[in-house]
């Protein structure tokens, strides 16, 4: 069982794939939460370069720092906890390479679906919920969390125009389109609550 979070910035993946893992582990799944790029030395390493404003990334070195990141935690991380039996649940994978490396940089999308599948080994998520959140709302809930020290602020996010934080939406959204039944959209502008019970019904379908 491998499922994933995609969304934009201060869209709340990280607090509904926690809670997502509390629900998993009471129905009984053994599961590894585990986010992009990450879990890995080497993934770790990368995320830390990426993340970092003096770095000076050009966006087709970033496209292949995601995809190296991604191979070596799929292979090293990823597909060990599968074989073992365990519910997998990512925080984001390749739909936030199409999203901002595509959409947002503007770099050839067919390059970046075949880099994906092969960084991936062909792995699919039995279900992406990706979700959603005008950019508007999503930083200012961003910002928020960083004055409340939350982890979820990086500097990157300053940096970036609003523009391009709309272009990873309209890249999010069209994935949601083109693969309507892996990609489930759900909309996080109300409280989480809410937003947990509609990602509960949505698993409930796959399990
Ligand atoms: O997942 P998280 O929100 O922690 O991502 C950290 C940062 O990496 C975000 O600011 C996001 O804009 C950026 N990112 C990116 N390209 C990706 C994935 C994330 O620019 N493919
Ligand atoms: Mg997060």
């Amino acid at each position: 069982l491998f499922i994933t979070f995609e969304g934009g910035e201060g869209s709340g993946k990280t607090t509904h794939s926690l809670l997502l893992k509390k629900y998993l582990e009471k129905r009984g799944y053994e599961v590894l939460l585990t986010r992009e790029p990450g879990g890995t030395i080497l993934a770790e390493a990368v995320r830390r370069i990426l993340l970092n404003p003096d770095s000076n990334i050009v966006p087709l070195s970033e496209l292949f720092l995601y995809e190296a990141a991604r191979a070596q935690h799929v292979e090293e991380f990823v597909f060990p906890a599968l074989n073992a039996g365990k519910a997998v649940i990512c925080d984001r994978f390749t739909d936030a390479t199409v999203a901002y490396q595509g959409y947002g940089r503007k770099l050839n999308l067919q390059l970046i679906d075949s880099l994906n599948s092969t960084t991936s080994f062909g792995l699919t998520p039995v279900l992406t919920i990706y979700l959603d959140i005008l950019p508007s709302e999503g930083l200012s809930r961003a910002k928020r969390a960083k004055k409340l020290n939350r982890k979820i602020y990086s500097d990157k996010i300053e940096r970036e125009s609003l523009q391009f934080h709309e272009s990873v939406r309209e890249g999010y959204l069209s994935q949601a389109e083109k693969y309507p039944e892996r990609i489930k959209v759900v909309k996080t502008q109300e409280t989480v609550e809410k937003t947990e019970v509609c990602i509960r019904e949505i698993i409930d379908l796959v399990l």
